[in-house]
């Protein structure tokens, strides 16, 4: 199992919000997101990702699933 990393940036699974595929692991900063979702309400997440099971882009939301 991975180290858990301290700090703002945090890992996150990325999942087809269409048909549910694992799809991703990327990083994120918290403390953007967070400032994201004070300026216009949205945060990092959903983001457009392509899909290798729908085989276009879908919305991916993220996973909490990763440790
Ligand atoms: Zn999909």
């Amino acid at each position: 199992m991975a180290k858990k990393k301290k700090g703002p940036r945090q890992s996150a699974g990325l999942k087809c919000k269409a048909c549910g595929a694992f799809g991703y692991i990327t990083e994120y900063n918290k403390l953007n997101d967070q400032l994201k979702k004070q300026q216009d309400g949205k945060g990092t997440f959903p983001l457009q990702k392509y899909c290798s099971v729908c085989r276009v882009h879908t919305e991916h939301s993220m996973s909490k699933k990763l440790k």
